[in-house]
């Protein structure tokens, strides 16, 4: 068995339901989510969009919104200026270009107001299920930890390397897992390697 075969076996054994926990209703409601969770928890955002999605119950209302209440509505979640902003920006494109739908297009995607490359694939990979393996803080750290990429790679070398190293079919679930492996197994401190049957693969001595 290859490494990331033993790994893949292991999370399927500790996480085998993993799956994205932003909580949205719409593809619209899912994209401000990730939008909204730079830098954040998805605790703290789906407390903010729940307030956020029962005050605007359509894109449309969105795109109208008052920018400083809106702003203040998703201000706890950090850079609540422009995040607001780009929020009802982005409301006001897929209206106006989309027909009010996101569009499953890497390209259309980071041109929206405030889509990066990271959120454009999660929101392909939930939404759209294409296969990618999206990199956050908790993908990043377990592939360093398990020698999977360098100390120094950055996030978009990470995930051509995961890309590589998992079946297209597999990444989708993979890519879920090492979140909730990172959020409540490997946490970047105290993580729990007592109990870690693939610490033979750490590169890290706690
Ligand atoms: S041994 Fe510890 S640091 Fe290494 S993968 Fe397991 S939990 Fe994470």
């Amino acid at each position: 068995m290859t490494k990331i075969d033993e790994v893949l076996a292991y999370f399927d054994e500790i996480l085998p339901n993993a799956s994205c926990e932003l909580e949205y209703t719409s593809d619209y409601s899912f994209l401000f989510a990730v939008m909204l969770s730079a830098q954040a928890t998805d605790k703290g955002v789906n407390k903010v969009t729940k307030i956020l999605f029962e005050k605007y119950k359509s894109l449309n209302e969105i795109a109208l919104a008052n920018e400083a209440e809106l702003i203040k509505i998703v201000m706890p979640v950090g850079l609540g200026k422009n995040k607001g902003h780009n929020i009802i920006e982005t409301a006001k494109v897929l209206l106006e270009k989309y027909n009010g739908k996101v569009p499953n297009d890497f390209g259309a995607l980071v041109n929206l107001p405030g889509v990066g490359i990271k959120t454009a694939n999660v929101v392909r990979c939930e939404l759209f299920k294409e296969p990618s393996v999206p990199v956050d803080t908790h993908v990043a750290r377990i592939s360093k930890r398990l020698g999977f990429a360098k100390k120094d790679d950055d996030v978009l070398t990470i995930e051509k390397k995961l890309e590589k190293l998992i079946e297209p079919n597999r990444q989708i679930k993979a890519h879920h897992q090492f979140i909730h492996f990172g959020r409540y197994f490997c946490k970047a401190k105290n993580p729990d390697c007592q109990n870690c049957k693939i610490k033979q693969h750490c590169k890290e001595k706690f």
